[in-house]
Order: structure tokens, then sequence, then C-alpha cells
């Protein structure tokens, strides 16, 4: 008796006294809540030993994965957003910039460098998911079309890593332009005969999915990325019919078409190495 009663009222630990567990020790994976150490997960790229769950990297992850001894030369680094549109929903889009400039470290949602790939040129540019959903706007445009500038003047192939919500709905139209920039760009690119890898990785979708994702010379994507256009809701309430079983994953793009492999973390230098090397024999 009374082992499960609190008999005293008001009994409480002051803030400072309480003991603190550390954050970040532990990831779960949110597929098969399998736990491993933060670090083991880093160390594995962010995969799942249990079931090969990829959870999303950043631009500094993929450069470090796929550039030799992590070296490469940053292209237009200090680009940064203007507000035409002097927009403003919550927060105005020029305090928003600024907010998500300071809290994830970058200037907008994509990196762009040139660097070595097993002693290739390769230039890179890689969207960023924690900076307003890797949305396209203007300067993610303009960072592709620089980046593919730099690879036609010095014929060096071009890799794009997409990761992105879409359009980013605080510049409309502007956001919009950059699907028929870029697009263009990868014409001179193809003009000039210079290779474009596009890989697609978790979540490729909207005006990305429908310009520059899905125009490479290779299309590869990660294993269970979700790659589509308008979310599967949307498709469904417009069809008015149940959707298929890994709808709009990388597996079922893959089997309908619209991909040429996908490839595990694990091996993705190796592959896009060798695809490089084959461009250039
Ligand atoms: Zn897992």
């Amino acid at each position: 008796m009374g082992w499960f009663k609190r008999i005293k009222q008001g009994i409480v630990t002051p803030t400072t006294e309480k003991k603190e567990t550390p954050e970040g020790l532990w990831y779960k994976c949110p597929k098969c809540n399998h736990v491993v150490s933060t670090e083991d997960h880093s160390a594995n790229l962010n995969v799942c030993p249990e079931c090969n769950y990829h959870d999303r990297m950043n631009s500094k992850e993929y450069f470090e994965l796929l550039f030799d001894d992590n070296k490469y030369k940053e292209l237009d680094a200090e680009l940064t957003s203007g507000d035409p549109l002097t927009f403003e929903d919550t927060k105005k889009y020029t305090d928003r910039i600024v907010a998500t400039q300071k809290k994830t470290g970058l200037k907008d949602a994509l990196r762009s460098g040139v660097g070595k790939i097993d002693g290739q040129d390769l230039v890179i540019a890689c969207m960023d998911f924690a900076f307003i959903g890797g949305s396209m706007g203007s300067v993610v445009g303009e960072k592709i079309a620089r980046a593919i500038d730099h690879s036609i003047k010095h014929k060096i192939p071009f890799l794009m890593i997409s990761k992105s919500g879409g359009a980013r709905m605080m510049e409309a139209a502007f956001s919009l332009m950059q699907m028929a920039k870029t697009s263009a760009k990868l014409g001179l690119l193809a003009k000039e005969k210079v290779p474009y890898i596009s890989l697609l990785t978790d979540p490729t979708t909207g005006g990305v999915t429908a310009s520059y994702a899905m125009l490479g010379d290779l299309n590869i994507a990660e294993p269970g990325a979700l790659i589509g256009f308008a979310g599967p809701r949307v498709v469904k309430e417009t069809i008015g019919r149940d959707l298929p079983e890994g709808f709009q994953t990388s597996e079922f793009v893959l089997e309908h078409g619209f991909l040429d492999y996908i490839v595990s973390r694990s091996e993705l230098k190796q592959k896009i190495s060798q695809s490089i090397k084959m461009f250039n024999n």
C-alpha cells in the first residue's frame, strides 16, 4: 500500500537539479524502428543497417562522400535570394531567409562545387532540404545555370543531386521560370556533348521533377526515394482511383521506365565514377 500513491503533495525537482538525457545519442529508423548510435548511423552514410532505409544527407555530406579527399572549390557560394514580390505570409520572406540562413548555416537550398571523383573532373550541384524544404527559387536556378556554364566552359561532366518539395512559393512565377532556365542550359550542355547525370533522392517532387531532375543523360535514384510531380493524395483525388502499392517510389519509377538505375549510397561514388569513365571514353 502506498507504493504507488503520491502521499505528499507538491514534490518537485528544480530544473537545475534534473538530470539531462543527452540528446541525439541514438538514431531510431523511422521505417523499421531499429536503433543505432548516431555515430554509427552517420558512419553508415545515414543508411539503416537493418532495412537499408536511406535517410537524408545534406550537400556537405554528399560532397564529402563523392569528391576525392573532400577537396573541391565551391562555386557562387555567396549568392543569396532577393524578394522580388515583397512576399509575406506568417512572416516576411526576407526575415524567413535570414532566419533559415542562421539556422542552417547555408545561403540557400543548393550548393555547387567542382572537384575530382576518382581522379576525374566533376561539377556537382546538390540541394539542401533543410533550407525551406529544398525549394527551388531564383538562387537555386541561377546556381544550377552557372554550374552548367562552368561545365560547358571547362568540358567537365555535371552531376545534379535533387532533393526538393518543388518550386518556392514565396517567389511564385520567378520560381517557375527556373524550370525553363535550367532546362535551356541543360540543352546547351547536351549540344556541347558534356555528360549530365541526375541523381534523384528523397524527396524529388514538383517543378524539380518536371525540369532538370528528369533531363539527365542518366537519371538515377537512391532506393526508396519519393519521386513524383503532384503528391499521392492529389493524384488519387484527381483520377478517383486507388493508387498501386509503392506508387512514386524509386523502384516504381524505375519499373515504369523513367530511371536508368537505382544505386545504394555505399556504391554511389563507384557507380558515378564508372558512368563518367564510360562517357569520357
Ligand atoms: Zn531500418
